[in-house]
């Protein structure tokens, strides 16, 4: 996959509005400020084409990319505290709605921050992927914030916590790249 010409496509305020998968789908998921866009970047090899996400007040949207006939699909990031509980219910409908239009799903990427232990919300998206059988992997977020013993400590701790395959878990930093190859080959498989 030539990431080199990963390109915005559009923004999407309803799910209904994306046009039907045409071709392999990777989707990112996570709580605000997880890293989404970062490793998003990373991945594209690009500093600021998808946009740091979920300043206070935005209208969360789910955005899509697409590099080398693959759409890569940013969805808007959960748990943002200072939300109204009516910005909540519209992101949960959002999600909810994406997640039951007939795509592709090749692959979501779930992302977690490495630091601390999966939030109640974390724990909900990921027993949904569990739930309609979606093809996943985790990305443990910004592992560069953490010594090597202290990323296999927190690594082995939210494994426990959560109920995935170790070999589905991937210690990510967007910052030194560390697992962005192994992220790279798990999308290469899910879509090629
Ligand atoms: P998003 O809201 O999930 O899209 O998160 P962003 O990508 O905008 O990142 C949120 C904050 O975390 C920003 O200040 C980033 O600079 C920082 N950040 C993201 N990824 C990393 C990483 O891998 N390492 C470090 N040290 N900081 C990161």
């Amino acid at each position: 996959i030539n990431y080199q010409l990963a390109k915005f496509v559009a923004s999407f305020g309803k799910a209904s509005q994306i046009p039907l998968s045409t071709c392999p789908e990777v989707t990112f998921a996570g709580r605000s400020n997880v890293g989404k866009s970062s490793i998003m970047n990373k991945l594209f090899g690009r500093k600021n084409l998808v946009k740091v996400s979920n300043t206070p007040g935005k209208t969360a949207n789910i955005n899509l990319f697409e590099a080398d006939g693959i759409h890569f699909i940013d969805l808007p990031g959960y748990g943002y505290a200072q939300r109204s509980k009516a910005e909540r219910s519209r992101w949960a409908g959002l999600i909810a709605d994406f997640f039951a239009l007939e795509r592709s799903f090749n692959l979501v990427v779930a992302l977690v921050d490495i630091r601390h232990d999966p939030s109640a919300l974390d724990h909900q998206m990921i027993e949904f992927l569990q739930h309609n059988e979606l093809h996943f992997v985790v990305a443990l977020t910004k592992a560069d914030k953490l010594n090597r013993s202290q990323q296999a400590r927190q690594r082995a701790s939210i494994s426990s916590q959560i109920d995935v395959d170790p070999a589905d878990i991937i210690t990510t930093s967007a910052r030194s790249g560390t697992g962005i190859d192994v992220l790279k080959e798990r999308i290469a498989q899910a879509c090629l």
